[in-house]
C-alpha cells in the first residue's frame, strides 16, 4: 500500500516501487485548492491520497500521459474534478495511452483490469497557472523526453516538480527528441535562484545541482561526445543509455 509521504508542510509525496522502478508523485495543499500532481501507475496507488485532501476542492495534474504517471486517477474516487495538463498529454489519451494499457492488460492479465484512462479536462499550451490559496503552482510546457512533458513550480517554497524531465543517473530520450529545446528550458530553470529543491519523478531529490547533471549528460548526447556512464548501471538504466546513444534529432 503507498503511503504517503510528508515532505514539508502542506507537501505530500507519492513514492511507488514498480517491478523496473520507482516512481513519485505529489499532493500539495493550500487553503482552498488541492492538487494531486500525478496518479501513478494504478488506482490502489491512490487510496490513502483522497483523505489528505481534507475536502479542499481537488486539481489533478498530469505530468504527462506515460502509464506511470496517470493510471491511477480513479482511485480518487474520481467525479468531475478539472485534470490540467498540457495539449499534447490530452492527444496521447487517442494515440499511443490505450495501446500502452491494451498491450499491458494483455501480458499481464488479471493486474491491470482496475485501469482506466481519464482524459485531461483543462489545457495549456505553454504556461498555466494554479492559485491553490496561500499557494501557487504554475506549469510550464518543458518538452523532450515526450511532447507533452511538463514542470511544476512553487515559487513560495523554491520548489521544482521536474516530471520526467529531470532523473537520475539521466533521463529517457527518445531518437526524434527536440534536445535543443529541451536543454534550453533546463538551462533556464538551473540558473533560476528562486529553485531551491528540485523533485524528479524517478531518482533522488536534490538542489539545482541535479539540473546541472542532467543538461550535461544531454548536451553530450546532442553533441555526440563520448560519455563515460555511471558504473553499476542496472538494466534498466543500461538499457536507457543504449537507447539514448541513439539519438539522431527532430529531423533525423
Ligand atoms: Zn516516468
Amino acid at each position: 500500500m503507498l503511503n504517503p509521504k510528508m515532505f514539508r508542510p502542506s507537501l505530500w509525496l507519492t513514492e511507488l516501487e514498480l517491478p523496473e522502478f520507482a516512481v513519485r508523485g505529489a499532493v500539495i495543499i493550500g487553503q482552498h485548492r488541492a492538487v494531486v500532481w500525478d496518479t501513478l501507475s494504478h488506482p490502489r496507488d491512490m487510496a490513502l491520497v483522497r483523505p489528505l485532501l481534507d475536502n479542499k476542492e481537488l486539481i489533478i495534474v498530469y505530468s504527462h500521459a506515460d502509464w506511470d504517471h496517470v493510471w491511477g486517477t480513479v482511485g480518487l474516487d474520481y467525479g468531475e474534478e478539472p485534470i490540467v495538463a498540457q495539449a499534447e498529454c490530452l492527444a496521447r489519451f487517442s494515440t499511443d495511452a490505450p495501446v500502452t494499457l491494451q498491450k499491458k492488460q494483455t501480458t499481464e492479465p488479471g493486474v491491470w483490469d482496475e485501469v482506466v484512462l481519464v482524459t485531461p479536462t483543462l489545457t495549456f499550451q505553454a504556461e498555466y497557472a494554479l492559485d491553490l490559496g496561500g499557494v501557487t503552482l504554475t506549469l510550464q510546457h518543458l518538452p523532450g523526453h515526450t511532447e507533452d512533458c511538463i514542470v511544476g513550480f512553487i515559487p513560495e517554497w523554491g520548489i521544482l516538480l521536474a516530471g520526467d524531465t529531470i532523473e537520475t543517473p539521466f533521463p529517457i530520450i527518445p531518437r526524434d527528441s527536440p534536445l535543443d529545446q529541451w536543454i534550453m528550458a533546463l538551462q533556464k530553470w538551473a540558473q533560476d535562484e528562486r529553485v531551491q529543491t528540485v523533485i524528479p519523478a524517478h531518482g533522488p531529490i536534490a538542489d539545482r545541482t541535479l539540473i546541472e547533471r542532467n543538461l550535461a549528460y544531454l548536451q553530450a548526447i546532442r553533441d555526440h561526445q563520448a560519455i563515460q556512464p555511471p558504473t553499476n548501471l542496472d538494466d534498466f538504466y543500461q538499457e536507457t543509455h543504449d537507447g539514448n546513444l541513439q539519438w539522431r534529432g527532430p529531423e533525423g
